[in-house]
């Protein structure tokens, strides 16, 4: 058991070292498949025994190995989340190492949160969403719908009560509606990428689950605001990178989903017998 998470922490950081990779690659529309990695100031590639994920940070006590350059905290940072992802989804999510169902509902997941970290990583540098990953997130979803059809797999309990019909209407009713927000705004409300993020939410977790996401990033987004404008580091004009609150609000979502989904069955129940 102790193994399994051990192994698993070590390929979450390797994977965490190529996100940093992408979230410096993307924005600057670098090509992230070919090339290997050099420091950003001195442009030496980085050798063999500086690309160990948090452990060559550690050792080279976060300076570049020739010009002593300051490596950012972001680079064991997210390693070392993407590691905590690893572990923490086969805990609390599913197991990959049980059956092969789990196996495959915790590669979607894994593949969904991890983008999510990078959209989140990236939107709070950058306030952008690039397309490419967007689309990665309905590319990792068309990938587990086919494996589920082809392996006669049930889905997942988050995915389950959802129908190829109710996707499109959360697709459509959620883009839709962001889509006039961003129009009438002229995009102050929010950024076009977060239109196109919503939708593919919208088909992901069907027209239910894109509310309640949407609605716990507004949440999540003015409780950070009022904490900022309160410590004086920021006012009403500061731009605010949303997709990182939409990315908090995912991983919320998907960790805590029973709680959250009987939570609004209440309210909903509630509203209807009181009126
Ligand atoms: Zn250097």
């Amino acid at each position: 058991m102790i193994q399994n998470s051990i192994i698993l922490f070590i390929i979450g950081t390797v994977i965490g070292s190529f996100l940093n990779v992408l979230i410096y690659r993307i924005p600057i529309g670098k090509d992230f498949i070919s090339g290997r990695s050099s420091c950003p100031k001195c442009y030496k590639v980085i050798p063999w025994y500086g690309l160990f994920p948090v452990f060559s940070y550690v050792f080279q006590r976060g300076k570049c190995l020739f010009c002593k350059e300051k490596i950012s905290i972001q680079y064991p940072v997210i390693e070392t989340i993407s590691g905590l992802i690893f572990v923490g989804t086969s805990m609390f999510l599913y197991s990959p190492f049980l059956s092969i169902p789990d196996l495959t509902y915790w590669l979607f997941y894994i593949a969904i949160i991890e983008i999510t970290l990078l959209l989140f990583v990236i939107d709070l540098k950058h306030f952008i969403l690039p397309d490419s990953l967007v689309l990665s997130l309905l590319v990792a979803f068309g990938a587990y719908y086919l494996t589920t059809q082809i392996l006669g797999i049930s889905p997942d309990y988050v995915q389950s009560s959802l129908t190829i019909q109710n996707r499109l209407l959360g697709s459509l009713v959620i883009g839709g509606a962001l889509f006039l927000l961003w129009f009438l705004s002229k995009g102050r409300a929010l950024g076009f990428g977060d239109v196109k993020l919503m939708s593919v939410l919208g088909i992901i977790f069907g027209l239910k689950g894109g509310i309640i996401i949407f609605y716990m990033a507004m949440f999540i987004g003015l409780i950070v605001g009022l904490f900022l404008i309160f410590f004086k580091q920021a006012d009403l004009k500061t731009k605010v990178p949303f997709g990182t609150f939409i990315g908090l609000s995912v991983l919320t979502y998907i960790f805590f989903y029973n709680q959250i989904i009987s939570y609004v069955n209440f309210l909903i129940l509630r509203a209807f017998t009181t009126v």
